[in-house]
């Protein structure tokens, strides 16, 4: 009987189909949703090596405590399938909060989950052995594997006698066996932190939490014993630990060329935290650093945009993110560990916009991030499979801007060689919006990959095509097979 129905419904829809066609003067067909599947081309033909997003691989606070990284190991399949190519973990030191911290506080660099100390052996994540089985899987899976790293301060050492600052017993700068520091490996005392017997500060900014244990990087010991020794930090992470890049928390408050010195090093990705939602701060950090940078500035107008003002025309300006004064320096996110800390707080983009918001980093140019609990979100976790394979697949080529006002955004990538490209329409109103653009398709059929319209568009012999967005929603359009 339901067989039945369903024949009898997709004839009527056939025929309402033919209907609408022979008297609409805008070339389409409706779908049903199987047809419209059959329809599209299949993207995996266009996947090319070293294409992928990164999964920013915890939240804070995570669940459960000393099991984090057997929970990411049994994703690692999934993600990898999906195309993801990086994932970023905490960072990896014991912390001074021990099994609560969230790696923020480093008190030992070198005791990933294998000393006892700050009362407990395990991190927060786990075992030095689950790490390193951790890492395995990944590169077993085509996946690499990117490390926070945590330089600006430390956390979790004894008080000590300082000339530097009489009176002032409250500054924790002593690190040795017996004082949070039980590998031995990076012994440090008051003269490593500022201020110091070489200058009172270095000039930038200071955790405010953690100001009197500011790490001094112009201090040559403290150098060799990050990156500079064979036994650096820098080395055993990469050669022992075997983590492929490193990603710098808090840029802000040290000089960049230490990042570039890192980077010179022991090399692999690299990007850097720079909390700050101004393109041309970020533009003179990666001038300096060489390194790539989240782009702030593209995650604080994309929630300006969708959240705050309903309007969608700065997503039209110059340079005012990251990504587009350099594409192959942008690490685009749409949320992290910081932004959806406190759910009571809108420094977030709301889950009413999120898919927009994803779907705009995954189909424009710059390095997008998934979110774990953005991706892990049963709502979420199809449309943003999807949105994957498309950035992995047709995202490609020059970004041109077909339209943008107040309420909508038409953006075009261009496709190259026999790689179709795409164009990306967001619709903010409470309406279905259509609107005449030029593809770079001429005479063909083309459909949203993105599965929020059902019509089988056609395109005129100059490439014009009128396309359609539904309200507070995107369609991702590309060729259908013809
Ligand atoms: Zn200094
Ligand atoms: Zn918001």
């Amino acid at each position: 009987m339901r067989n039945l129905t369903n024949k009898i419904t997709s004839i009527l829809l056939g025929f309402i189909s033919i209907v609408y066609m022979g008297c609409s003067s805008d070339d389409s067909s409706e779908n049903n949703g199987s047809d419209l599947e059959a329809s599209k081309l299949d993207l995996n033909q266009f996947r090319q090596d070293g294409v992928g997003v990164m999964m920013q691989a915890f939240y804070w606070d995570v669940e459960p405590i000393g099991g984090w990284y057997d929970e990411i190991n049994s994703k690692i399949a999934d993600w990898s399938s999906t195309g993801v190519n990086r994932i970023w973990l905490p960072a990896p030191g014991k912390g001074q909060s021990g099994r609560l911290s969230m790696g923020y506080d480093p008190a030992d660099y070198f005791d990933v989950g294998q000393l006892d100390q700050h009362g407990t052996i395990e991190t927060r994540f786990g075992s030095k052995a689950e790490l390193e089985s951790l890492i395995q899987k990944a590169h077993d899976s085509k996946i690499e594997v990117v490390a926070d790293i945590v330089i600006s301060h430390n956390s979790g050492g004894a008080t000590e006698a300082n000339p530097l600052r009489p009176g002032d017993t409250q500054a924790y700068t002593l690190f040795d066996e017996q004082n949070g520091n039980a590998s031995g490996k990076f012994n440090r005392n008051y003269n490593h932190f500022h201020p110091n017997d070489f200058h009172p500060t270095d000039g930038y900014e200071e955790n405010p939490f953690f100001a009197k244990t500011d790490l001094c990087h112009d201090q040559k010991y403290v150098q060799d014993w990050l990156w500079g020794r064979d036994d650096s930090v820098a080395e055993f992470y990469k050669n022992e630990l075997k983590f492929d890049g490193w990603r710098f928390d808090y840029v802000k408050s040290f000089d960049p060329k230490w990042v570039k010195a890192w980077n010179d090093k022991v090399g692999g990705f690299s990007v850097g935290e720079n909390f700050d939602g101004n393109a041309q701060t970020l533009k003179d950090w990666v001038d300096a650093s060489g390194s790539t940078a989240f782009d702030f500035a593209c995650f604080y107008k994309l929630d300006e945009t969708l959240d705050r003002n309903n309007n969608l025309t700065a997503l039209g300006e110059n340079d005012n993110m990251l990504r587009k004064i350099y594409p192959d320096k942008a690490v685009t996110f749409t949320a992290n560990h910081d932004t959806e800390k406190d759910p009571n707080t809108d420094n977030n983009i709301s889950f009413r916009n999120k898919m927009i918001a994803y779907a705009y980093i995954l189909t424009h140019d710059g390095y997008p991030t998934l979110f774990y609990n953005d991706y892990e979100n049963d709502s979420f976790k199809d449309i943003l499979k999807n949105l994957v394979l498309i950035h992995n697949t047709i995202a490609i080529g020059d970004v041109e801007i077909l339209k943008v006002d107040v309420d909508e955004y038409i953006m075009k990538r261009a496709g190259s060689g026999a790689n179709p490209g795409l164009i990306f329409y967001i619709n903010i109103s409470n309406q279905e919006k259509k609107t005449s653009v030029t593809s770079n398709w001429l005479g063909k059929k083309v459909v949203d990959y993105a599965n929020n319209s059902k019509n089988t568009l056609t395109t005129d012999s100059a490439g014009k095509v009128t396309l359609e967005a539904p309200p507070r929603g995107f369609t991702i359009w590309s060729l259908a097979k013809q």
